[in-house]
């Protein structure tokens, strides 16, 4: 009798394969010596888009309108055993994976140029479980709806406030917003994952604790696709309060010196609240948002703010979803160059490279921001440093550089003063930059995004995508 199967299609034989898969070594699936050319077959579970395709421009978009690279296929996943096939397509194809979640990525790490793009945006459901109070996700999920998801039962998970931003990349890489100092980075209240590796093969964090590990600040498009998040959730604050602060006009050193008071004034930040310093051209913004009533330490900081600004905003003191809502941002996608501009302990780290950072940002052709935002607080708790690969919590500040424009050909200019910019920082010995505001162009991005956990990352890369089939500029090598 023939062993041989001939009504079995292709795609029904990868997936009996994958079956086979949990039982069996990694060297089953080596990438075939010749790629194979064959089309994608859509099912149940993917939908393949070529770029002929009437659906393909609008899963190709991403965020930032800068990235323009094309996909030779987009792979819409409906479900797990979706993204299962996709990866193993992929391998036949010999395509690099590429996995977009919400598709925020500041560098475009979930497109490529000629790969695979794993789109997840249709795996967007939200389950609350009210007895655990855990939220269980899919990754196509966007912050926006989950805090308006949560909202009917009275929680949060703390997290950034852009309301497109994808619950998957954001978590992946640590997440911090508003709450952060008070209920820590958004990856501290991650408790379990379900992935599926380079290889197709489905992995479940609740028996491997070092996949866990990994996603809290090292899982962006390294070695797995993440299908599922579960959450432990937090009781939402009744209101919250927000505070803000013009001053106009302003000199290199005018600015600079408003950094020191700033940075001066936050070492006293009460854990609820949360405050940044905004340099936009020869403005600066301060703001600060509190879930509490004022404290007394709090006032104190609002009083001498006050000193000195030419516009206060009266303070509000809003519900809590409208409130945090006013911060949500736009969806359409927009030209960009943002960067991490680096984390600092305090005003010291910037105090020799600030006045001319100020300068450029001042005498800038396209709109340069410059956006210093407090960490600390939850984040810093004693014991977090080895649950989470997220290797920055004794850090107080973290930087981000943002350059915004309206024209393809501005691009350029924007990436120069960037470029300047990161290479004052980089002189001055600030090192240590978010993964979530990746930069193509620093260097050493290993050591920058992971510090010490690089290596034990290396590791699990070689155990789950050992052929580096998912990958980006600045993905985990194994
Ligand atoms: C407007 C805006 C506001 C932001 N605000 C904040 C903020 O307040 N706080 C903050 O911490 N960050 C913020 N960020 C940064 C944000 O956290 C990152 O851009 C994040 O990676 C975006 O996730 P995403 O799913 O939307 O993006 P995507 O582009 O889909 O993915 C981003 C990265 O994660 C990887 N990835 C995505 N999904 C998966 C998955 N399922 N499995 C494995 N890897 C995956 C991709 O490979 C890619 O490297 C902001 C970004 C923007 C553009």
């Amino acid at each position: 009798m023939s062993n041989e199967i001939p009504d079995l299609t292709r795609r029904q034989f990868l997936l009996d394969s994958l079956v086979l898969a949990a039982s069996i070594p990694a060297f089953y699936f080596p990438l075939s010596a010749e790629a194979d050319s064959s089309a994608p077959v859509s099912s149940g579970n993917v939908r393949f888009l070529l770029r002929n395709d009437a659906a393909y421009l609008k899963h190709r978009q991403i965020f930032n309108k800068r990235i323009t690279a094309m996909p030779k296929v987009i792979a819409v996943a409906a479900n797990e055993k979706g993204v299962q096939e996709a990866i193993l397509y992929a391998r036949q194809a010999k395509l690099p994976v590429a996995v977009k979640s919400g598709g925020h990525s500041f560098e475009g790490f979930s497109t490529n140029d000629g790969g695979l793009m794993l789109d997840l945006s249709s795996m967007n459901k939200p389950v609350y479980n009210r007895t655990s109070k855990h939220l269980l996700i899919q990754p196509g999920a966007k912050l926006g709806g989950v805090y308006e998801y949560l909202k009917q039962y009275g929680r949060l998970i703390p997290a950034g406030s852009c309301a497109g931003v994808g619950v998957a990349g954001l978590t992946l890489g640590g997440g911090y917003g508003f709450f952060a100092r008070q209920f820590g980075l958004t990856c501290d209240s991650l408790q379990r994952v379900r992935m599926v590796d380079g290889q197709g093969k489905l992995h479940d964090s609740a028996s491997d604790p070092e996949l866990l590990w990994a996603c809290k600040g090292g899982g962006n498009g390294n070695f797995g696709i993440i299908t599922e998040l579960e959450f432990i959730t937090h009781p939402t604050p009744q209101y919250f309060r927000s505070y803000r602060y013009k001053y106009k006009n302003l000199t290199p050193s005018s600015a600079t010196k408003l950094a020191e008071k700033w940075f001066g004034l936050m070492a006293t930040l009460p854990n609820t609240a949360y405050g940044s310093w905004i340099l936009n051209g020869k403005t600066l913004t301060v703001l600060v948002t509190d879930t509490a009533p004022p404290s007394a330490a709090l006032k104190t900081i609002l009083a001498k703010l006050k000193t000195g600004a030419n516009e206060v905003m009266t303070p509000r003191k809003d519900a809590f979803l409208p409130g945090i809502q006013r911060f949500k941002g736009g969806v359409e996608p927009m030209y960009f160059k943002n960067v991490s501009a680096g984390y600092y302990n305090s005003f010291n780290d910037l105090k020799s490279t600030l006045p001319v950072i100020c300068e450029k940002i001042m005498a800038s052709r396209v709109t340069t921001l410059l956006q210093i935002n407090t960490m600390g607080g939850a984040i810093n708790k004693p014991g977090m440093e080895k649950t989470a690969a997220y290797p920055h919590r004794k850090f107080g500040f973290l930087g981000e550089l943002q350059t915004y424009y309206d024209r393809e050909a501005q691009g350029k200019a924007a990436e120069q003063v960037v470029r300047d910019i990161q290479g004052m920082l980089s002189k001055s010995g600030i090192t240590a930059h978010y993964r979530n505001y990746p930069d193509v162009e620093i260097t050493d991005w290993e050591h920058a995004y992971y510090g010490e956990n690089y290596p034990r990352l290396q590791a699990l890369k070689r155990k789950f995508d050992p052929d580096n089939v998912i990958r980006h500029p600045q993905s985990v090598k194994g």
